[in-house]
């Protein structure tokens, strides 16, 4: 964004004894991995004895945090999806968040998943009182004459979009593919799961059986025309926040299957509608997942393509398991030659094309075979030097169930492997 359009985003501040306002602050425009909290884009803040809120460009509430002693930590905060789920983002005490997670802070969720780490931040009383009240919160707070009229037209407004407005809002947005995004890649935590979501294709090829989050839709590509539609309606829901944005996430469970045209005119239309090439927050990324099969037969071509993008591509294939017994316990329908095969593939790309990043999942539960394991770590040990690029995500099969037998388990598995290996927290838009 350059000088002139920030000029549309003037920045205006007040300040009394009872609140500070400052509109249009400029967060940093990058996303990055710090050990302090840091807020990203265009914002305005409201700070009272008792809270602080932040807004999007919409006066959408997106960051709240108290300042209550109660609060568990002063450096952890509550954040607002686009889907109007709240998280928590806390430290874990910093210790091992890190080395598990390739972050500084844990994202806790409101629903359950897979997490290893983590408490029940939203049981605190004080964080279940600003989740669910911070409206009245704010309605509280008055305006006085001697504000700013900016300040004035900006409080007026947020007290005018009620919560409910929010619930419709992510509705709307799930309606605008269809469904909600249940499952986020772990590559988009590289953008703090700011995700634009556009779904290519519905369903996967393979309906394991092991699997929590997959549906009963077949295989089957959207159209351009429809895709296309969906960029509009994106475009017109963010609306004036959408230069907060710089991160699609091509759905639904297997976007690497859809063919090579379908992609490549999915991500150039969105770029090129969503205007990220102005957008405040700079490098653009794209996430996709990919199965096996939809690796072992890609045209080489798709990647010299992506490589060309203006963007930073992430593909997460599913892997799961290298051993026949394992995949065949988990209802996986691919062979442990396939998946070595497409292990291989995606460290040759990751050699080959700068801009392009294949990660993968396995799954990791103490029930399985010794050989699930064993045949991981062959594939992730087999290798004559470690490398910085290709992250491996290993996914806790249990949902509900942190356990830090298994959280130990991982440290090992990490601490044999070549290639960066984290926890995959699933996380739903
Ligand atoms: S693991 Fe992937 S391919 Fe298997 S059912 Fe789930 S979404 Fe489909």
């Amino acid at each position: 964004m350059d000088k002139t359009s920030l000029a549309n985003y003037p920045a205006h501040t007040y300040k009394d004894n009872q609140v500070s306002i400052q509109l249009n602050c400029r967060g940093a425009s990058e996303y990055t991995k710090i050990s302090f909290p840091v807020k990203y884009g265009l914002f305005s803040r409201i700070e009272t004895r008792e809270v602080i809120f932040e807004f999007n460009l919409n006066h959408e509430i997106k960051h709240a945090k108290s300042k209550a002693a109660e609060w568990i930590h002063p450096s952890e905060w509550l954040k607002r999806t686009m889907g109007n789920d709240w998280v928590y983002y806390s430290t874990g005490g910093y210790a091992g968040v890190v080395e598990s997670i390739g972050e500084y802070y844990l994202p806790n969720l409101m629903y359950q998943t897979n997490s290893l780490l983590g408490g029940k931040p939203f049981e605190t009383a004080e964080v279940a009182k600003i989740s669910k009240n911070w409206h009245k919160i704010f309605s509280k707070i008055n305006t006085s004459k001697t504000m700013p009229p900016a300040i004035t037209q900006w409080i007026e407004k947020i007290k005018q979009f009620k919560p409910g407005d929010l619930t419709q809002k992510a509705e709307q947005l799930f309606g605008i593919s269809g469904a909600r995004t249940t499952v986020l890649p772990p590559d988009a935590r590289h953008s703090d799961y700011d995700i634009i979501p556009l779904t290519i294709q519905d369903g996967c090829l393979y309906k394991c059986r092991f699997c929590k989050i997959k549906n009963k839709k077949p295989f089957i590509e959207r159209s351009r025309q429809d895709i296309k539609n969906q960029i509009l309606a994106l475009k017109s829901l963010y609306a004036r926040d959408l230069t907060n944005y710089n991160a699609i996430f091509l759905g639904e469970h297997d976007g690497l299957n859809a063919a090579m045209d379908l992609i490549l005119y999915a991500a150039i239309t969105a770029h090129e509608e969503f205007g990220f090439d102005t957008a405040y927050m700079k490098k653009p990324m794209l996430y996709f997942f990919g199965s096996v099969d939809a690796l072992l037969n890609a045209d080489e071509r798709l990647f010299e393509r992506l490589n060309e993008l203006p963007f930073h591509t992430c593909i997460n294939i599913g892997l799961e398991s290298a051993d026949d017994k394992t995949l065949s316990i988990l209802g996986k329908p691919v062979s442990a030659q396939n998946v070595k095969k497409a292990f291989e593939r995606m460290q040759a790309i990751n050699q080959n094309f700068e801009q392009i990043e294949m990660s993968c999942n396995f799954v990791m539960d103490r029930d399985l075979p010794a050989s699930h394991n064993r045949t991981m770590l062959e594939l992730l040990r087999g290798r004559d030097r470690t490398s910085a690029k290709g992250s491996v995500y290993l996914s806790p099969l249990q949902f509900g169930n942190p356990s830090r037998e298994v959280l130990f388990d991982f440290y090992h598995l990490k601490s044999q492997s070549r290639l960066p290996m984290f926890l995959y927290i699933i996380q739903r838009l």
